[in-house]
């Protein structure tokens, strides 16, 4: 992108500001300074570098996301924000590539004077580190249950999950799972179990494939198996001590370290109390990266998903730090690395936050803001938020869309179940109000190669950036934070995450 030009541009916006100010005699007001400020042109700009096939669809390590971070950074070096990571505006985060190795894997249980081997071609590694484990006891626990579980009843021990057949679920159901499925290892660690177990019924899916891992996560190896005599002699058991024992061995993973990068910029509150409190607004600049060979495009530019988000942080932020008086709180801005391997990199800022989560008072998420063509019509001068009745955050948008002409909906399919889907869910989880606002939801090119910048409507975005500044405005001004909305089952383990960092409700 030609950034002399750009800013030529700016210069020509502002002069141009300027001189209608002088003819009006009147000071614009902020509305109107915001609107003057993003500019359909300048998102324009900033998605077709962030998508442009030079980056390589931005894959969670790459080169490309580096790129990205850099670019990211510098215009918060432009418009003025203030560092927030441990390396200028990087928050680093180590991790490492981390390859299983099935070289060698066994797994044997012993119960009622037989030992059952389990075939290797029935096994995969769920979580991938090394285990030598010989007559260990055996513990079965409900997915459900997990934390009733005791260091007494688990330390030295191996612990076996049944884990339901998802070919049935929802989206939801399954990223529900997926959740719970992760939280095992970590937790058997700290309770000291020596091995997990997920006993899957066979066909169901299995993670082989290199993964991330932060590098100085503390987890127990799991093994998922789907062989038929083990799952016999294990299936009926009730939950509890087993009158069996496991022999095992896993060899460690291959593990390359990766550094990742989000990349955060404040811009810094001026009220003496407020100050110290923030919001968040955040998107994620990773995407698919180049998938697949042979003759024909291979890159996921993921222009919409979710360069736009990204581009229009930028230009929020640089709309925001313009106006002539600080918000009362802070915001933070936010571009988020691995969201598309599952919210690894929001995750990691919610385990590492800038500002302590007790004085974040709310996320707010940008994704697929560009384009208006969604698969189930035209969405032009409209923007959904996830999770609409979850907390009041939907109710101050509606009112920055109400004053800049463009109205917050509710889609009545997808509000609740896409609430999980992006990386506002692991601020969430962490207890903070969060949302994720969106033009479209699911559109032609989702996560396909033709995701590409000339498809997205500049225009109805720069209209939606516009309110979203606004309303992020409003809520970093007020001096009542947005609140989880307690009388919606829904928000059940937010409201538990909330209470549980010592946050008053109102
Ligand atoms: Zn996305």
């Amino acid at each position: 992108m030609p950034l002399l030009q750009r800013r030529n541009y700016r210069l020509r916006t502002i002069a141009a500001v300027l001189c209608s100010t002088a003819l009006a005699a009147q000071t614009p007001s902020v509305l109107e300074r915001i609107a003057s400020r993003i500019t359909a042109n300048d998102l324009k700009a900033g998605v077709s570098f962030l998508a442009s096939d030079a980056l390589e669809g931005r894959g969670t390590p790459s080169r490309g996301l580096d790129i990205a971070a850099e670019y990211i950074a510098a215009e918060f070096r432009r418009a003025g924000l203030e560092p927030a990571g441990d390396d200028g505006y990087f928050q680093t985060a180590p991790f490492a590539m981390v390859t299983p190795n099935l070289e060698g894997l066994e797994l044997t249980l012993e119960t009622g004077g037989q030992n059952i081997k389990a075939d290797q071609a029935a096994m995969a590694l769920q979580e991938p580190r090394a285990a030598d484990v010989t007559h260990a006891a055996a513990v079965k626990a409900d997915l459900g249950a997990l934390d009733a579980l005791t260091e007494d009843q688990l330390k030295g021990k191996v612990l076996i999950v049944e884990v339901p057949n998802a070919s049935g679920f929802s989206p939801e159901q399954r990223r529900d799972l997926f959740m719970r499925l992760a939280r095992v290892p970590p937790l058997a660690s700290k309770l000291g179990a020596a091995l997990v177990i997920q006993l899957r019924a066979a066909g169901q899916p299995t993670n082989t494939n290199a993964r991330l891992r932060e590098a100085s996560s503390a987890a127990v190896p799991a093994l998922a198996v789907w062989d038929s005599a083990v799952g016999g002699a294990l299936v009926a058991a009730k939950a509890g001590p087993l009158e069996a024992t496991v022999s095992a061995h896993i060899e460690a993973p291959a593990a390359a370290p990766v550094k990742l990068r989000n990349v955060i910029g404040v811009l810094r509150g001026s009220d003496p109390a407020l100050k110290n409190t923030c919001v968040v607004v955040t998107a994620h600049y990773d995407h698919l990266g180049v998938r697949g060979t042979g003759e024909g495009d291979h890159i996921f530019n993921g222009a919409n998903d979710d360069a736009s988000g990204t581009a229009s942080v930028i230009e929020i932020a640089a709309a925001l730090a313009a106006l002539a008086e600080r918000p009362k709180r802070s915001i933070v801005f936010v571009a988020l690395f691995g969201e598309e391997l599952g919210l690894v990199g929001s995750r990691y800022y919610a385990q590492h936050p800038v500002f302590p989560l007790l004085d974040t008072v709310a996320d707010i998420n940008l994704e697929q803001v560009g384009r208006t063509d969604d698969s189930e019509g035209p969405r032009v001068r409209q923007f959904n938020l996830t999770g609409f009745d979850y907390s009041n955050i939907a109710t101050i948008f509606g009112k920055a869309g109400e004053e800049t002409g463009i109205r917050a909906v509710k889609d009545e399919k997808k509000s609740d179940s896409y609430f999980g889907a992006s990386d506002n869910a692991a601020f969430a989880l962490a207890g903070i109000p969060s949302t994720t606002i969106s033009v479209t939801y699911m559109f032609p090119d989702y996560h396909k190669v033709g995701d590409e910048w000339p498809k997205l409507d500049f225009d109805n975005m720069a209209r939606v950036d516009c309110a979203v500044a606004l309303g992020v405005l409003r809520m970093a001004d007020s001096a009542e934070s947005p609140q989880w909305n307690r009388d919606n089952p829904k928000t059940a383990t937010y409201v538990q995450a909330r209470d549980a960092t010592g946050a008053k409700p109102r």
